[in-house]
């Protein structure tokens, strides 16, 4: 997935799940986990393994927004993370039928 492809994955989230914080995104290779969320009081940084397949990385993507949507309890997979969680996965596969084995090829 090029650079490109993947910030129009990011400005799709941010026009559909607007966040009131700065919401940092990265891409850069990780041997550690697929994906990651951090909060320094003013900003979220969330970085993706950029050496997962298209599918993974997106997937983490979705997964790791809706850590930042959390904003005021973003550092668990409780509640109000699966809700936020599941109305970003809902939203991306209504976009033309896509589903979780196809996104890849978005
Ligand atoms: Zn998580």
């Amino acid at each position: 997935m090029t650079t490109n492809e993947f910030r129009k994955h990011v400005a799709w989230l941010r026009k559909n799940f607007p966040i009131d914080v700065p919401v940092i995104v990265r891409r850069y290779p990780s041997k550690k986990n697929h994906g990651i969320t951090h909060f320094d009081g003013r900003k979220f940084y969330i970085r993706i393994d950029s050496e997962g397949d298209d599918a993974t990385q997106l997937e983490t993507l979705l997964h790791e927004y809706s850590h930042a949507l959390t904003i005021n309890d973003a550092y668990n997979h409780k509640e109000p993370w699966a809700q936020n969680y599941s109305k970003i996965y809902t939203a991306w596969e209504s976009l033309d039928g896509k589903t979780t084995t196809t996104l890849q090829k978005f």
